[in-house]
């Protein structure tokens, strides 16, 4: 299975290429030039053109890929994005066009941009959507600049941000960023938000409040009505990470809950495939009184014309060079298009069924610590398992043996030895299945197979600390 190096499979004198005998005289090098220019050796691999497309080839098999196997890691990593906006999005007339190139030359690009904005506004129930953030953190980074820009609009100076326990790690980071102490505030038993600790920190030096709805743990913030008038009543706004509105799609809309800013991830959500770091795009939407404070340049349309508008006295500047990542807005509106809104309510709907069918599978053999209604996703807990000495780890890396991508594990923080698992929309009855049988099989296992996954695989346990910090990518000749 062990796949050599190029450089180990390399012969003397082996050439991939075969061109024409040169027609000009031939000089050493050594006459054109100067000695200490040059390479005395050039180590490079020699092979034929079947060999170096059969080495990378098997390299490639040797990947899991969404398009070979199922992700637990949902929407938020990997949730399979139809590849007909992927063509849409390479068609020349969209992918050749040149930043620069002139608004009457660019009408579609940029009425497609225009009608974007406008969907996500209403998908949101938002007023006003840039399209300029690469990420969700960047959509995050451009919300908490906003905020900042709005209280000073305004004279006041509130220099806190709650944020709760279960919160992604970019949200606190978004709110320092910009100069805020982020504040926690504790989940409750049923994994929201706890109500009467955020009475006891809401006061009028908070600027927001960031939730994740559905939340980290896959949990409806129930009292979500209640949350946005505390804030509200003391002033303050609330900030939406809208990175699980795959939950949502259709069903309900953070701005009709309170919610005055909300990010969209276009590559969660809307048909981008990212997780190997490819381009994002995170547009944030606002409510009416926050829309004068968003990035330049915004599109509108006049007459019938779309045009760039810069003239914004109160924008907070660019966010991003030019018009965001716009190759992945071109698949989030192919997609929009392509669904509709009842295929984007079958969405959500499919998501939340698929996820609470596995809930219901895996309780019985996990701990399950909020047993609910889930949305998109679930948090189970390794507990049990720990007690025999078996670690979340050690689970995930035994999927790997049944031909199942690992879930993410050890977050959200507060659950202990946590396994979160998001199925997505698209997966059929079966591999949930399979998945789940999987799962049910390994929670069974001995100890001694558990600790040495996995099995099957080209390289088994790795020293992942060493492979970050020493990566060796030196050829040793
Ligand atoms: C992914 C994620 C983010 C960050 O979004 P990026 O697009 O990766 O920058 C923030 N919050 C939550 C809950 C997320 O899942």
């Amino acid at each position: 299975m062990r796949e050599k190096l190029v450089f180990e499979i390399s012969e003397k004198d082996r050439v991939g290429v075969s061109l024409p005998r040169c027609d000009i005289p031939e000089e050493e090098p050594e006459r054109l030039i100067p000695e200490r220019y040059l390479r005395k050796e050039l180590p490079l691999p020699e092979l034929s053109e079947p060999e170096i497309v059969r080495h990378f080839t098997r390299l490639s098999q040797l990947n899991y890929a969404v398009d070979t196997g199922f992700y637990p890691l949902g929407s938020c990593t990997m949730k399979y994005n139809p590849k007909v906006n992927e063509e849409i999005a390479s068609l020349p007339g969209l992918a050749r066009l040149h930043p620069y190139q002139p608004e009457e030359l660019c009408q579609g690009a940029l009425r497609l941009m225009y009608k974007l904005g406008e969907y996500l506004a209403q998908i949101g129930g938002m007023d006003a959507v840039t399209l300029q953030p690469a990420a969700g953190a960047h959509g995050e980074l451009t919300g908490m600049l906003i905020i900042r820009a709005y209280f000073q609009s305004k004279g006041q100076k509130r220099h806190k941000v709650i944020i709760p326990d279960s919160a992604h790690g970019t949200n606190p980071a978004s709110a320092a960023l910009c100069g805020y102490q982020a504040v926690e505030v504790k989940s409750d038993e049923r994994g929201c938000v706890d109500v009467v600790e955020l009475n006891k920190l809401v006061d009028e030096n908070v600027a927001a409040i960031m939730l994740t709805n559905p939340n980290t743990l896959g949990l409806f913030e129930e009292n979500i009505l209640e949350i946005a008038d505390i804030v509200h009543r003391a002033g303050g706004l609330l900030y939406c990470d809208g990175a699980n509105l795959n939950a949502l799609l259709g069903v309900a809309r953070p701005g009709d809950m309170g919610f005055d800013l909300l990010h969209f991830n276009l590559h969660k959500t809307f048909s981008t495939p990212h997780g190997g770091g490819g381009p994002g795009s995170g547009p944030l939407g606002v409510k009416k009184t926050l829309a004068p404070f968003l990035p330049i340049p915004l599109v509108v349309k006049q007459d019938k014309c779309y045009l760039l508008d810069y003239n914004c006295p109160l924008s907070i500047g660019s966010v991003k060079s030019f018009y965001g990542n716009f190759g992945v807005l071109v698949k989030a509106y192919a997609y929009l298009l392509s669904l509709g809104p009842e295929g984007l309510r079958q969405v959500a709907e499919n998501a939340v069924l698929n996820a609470n069918y596995l809930v219901k599978r895996l309780k019985d053999h996990y701990c399950l610590p909020y047993d609910r209604i889930c949305k998109h996703e679930f948090v189970l807990s390794g507990a049990r398992q720990k007690k025999r000495g078996i670690r979340a780890l050690d689970i995930a890396k035994r999927l790997i043996d049944y031909g199942f991508h690992p879930p993410t594990i050890y977050f959200p923080l507060i659950v202990n030895e946590a396994l979160m698992i998001e199925p997505t929309e698209t997966e059929s009855r079966q591999t949930l299945d399979r998945f789940a049988e999987a799962l049910i099989k390994i929670a069974q296992e001995d100890v001694e197979t558990l600790k040495s996954a996995p099995h099957h695989t080209p390289v088994g346990r790795l020293d992942e600390v060493a492979a970050a910090r020493k990566p060796d990518l030196r050829w040793k000749g």
